[in-house]
């Protein structure tokens, strides 16, 4: 089996400048498999619902490939549930509710058709379930990346570097990379991480694209300059997704490869923030996605002419 992905399946209710959600669809879980699964055909979901999750999204991941023997389904219990609201500038947020629910207890049981998997994407979650999910795999994968946010820094730093010092890629935002270093200087917060652990380290700029290190290299990727951004929730997972799907496709994790992947996930998260929740990635086409990569490519495509 190819790729684990272990994230939060959720009811989400946003609102930004162009709009308000009721609850919808979300969770890491839910954008990182959705995403990959234009370059997996097959993977695994660790996660867990309460019962009032529509079966119709279950089928929906299960058709594009998504298997659902490790998604635990509780009884008599509520899904996640987070809010958020967008300022003008659509690059911050605040969150207005987050109501753990089936989360609070989650024990992540890693089912035995998905022992093996290569590539390991643990979305944003608590860090000591990120961490068992590591010590519960009889193998240790070819790869494991990793998402987290500010909140667990406010709250659980010293797990959260425990956890992050068992990974190979950290993946965070250019606030969250300031928030755990100290450092304000991207180049100098993105030493202090890999001190931590992590090999490799991408750190997402929003509308600015993002930075890919490793040893003395880096690599930037540009964002797509797009006229329309109308939701950006859950677009750091559908990078993610894209990135790991990528990877796990191609099964090459050399730095040049990575630099395509880091093309993919950004490409990915581009479609992710022009509709409300998951609507855009549900709807997608292959040609659509061929046709946004390369759109990418084209954006910083140049020579330059030497004078003499
Ligand atoms: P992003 O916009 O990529 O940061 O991710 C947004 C998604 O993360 C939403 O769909 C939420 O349901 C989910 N989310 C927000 N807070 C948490 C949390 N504390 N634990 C797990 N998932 C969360």
């Amino acid at each position: 089996m190819g790729l684990l992905n272990v994230g939060s399946v959720a009811f989400d209710a946003i609102e930004t400048p162009f709009g308000k959600t009721d609850k919808i669809i979300g969770g890491a879980g839910t954008y990182i498999a959705l995403s990959s699964s234009f370059f997996v055909a097959n993977q695994h979901i660790v996660s867990v619902v309460g019962e009032d999750f529509p079966p119709a999204m279950l089928d929906k991941l299960q058709s594009r490939g998504v298997h659902l023997d490790g998604l635990q389904m509780k009884q008599g219990e509520k899904t996640f549930f987070w809010s958020g609201k967008y300022h003008n500038d659509m690059n911050s947020r605040d969150t207005l509710i987050t109501e753990l629910n089936v989360l609070e207890h989650f024990d992540p049981i890693i089912p035995e058709s998905a022992q093996g998997a290569k590539y390991l994407m643990l979305g944003n979650l608590s860090p000591q379930v990120q961490r068992q999910v590591i010590e519960r795999l009889t193998e240790r994968p070819k790869l494991i990346a990793m998402d987290t946010m500010n909140f667990w820094m406010d709250i659980a730093m010293d797990e959260l570097k425990k956890t992050i010092a068992l990974v190979d890629v950290l993946i965070i935002n250019d606030e969250e990379a300031r928030q755990l270093s100290g450092e304000y200087s991207l180049v100098k917060a993105s030493k202090f991480i890999r001190d931590l652990g992590p090999k490799y380290l991408i750190i997402k700029k929003g509308e600015h694209g993002a930075l890919l290190f490793h040893d003395n290299q880096v690599f930037s990727a540009p964002a797509l300059p797009l006229e329309e951004v109308f939701d950006p929730t859950g677009a750091g997972d559908t990078f993610a997704g894209g990135f790991i799907g990528f990877l796990a496709a191609s099964d090459d994790i050399s730095f040049e490869n990575m630099k395509r992947a880091l093309i993919a996930g950004s490409a990915m998260a581009s479609f992710c923030v022009e509709e409300f929740g998951t609507g855009k990635l549900e709807n997608l086409t292959q040609v659509e996605i061929d046709e946004r990569i390369k759109a990418f490519v084209e954006l910083t495509d140049f020579k330059m002419i030497h004078a003499i």
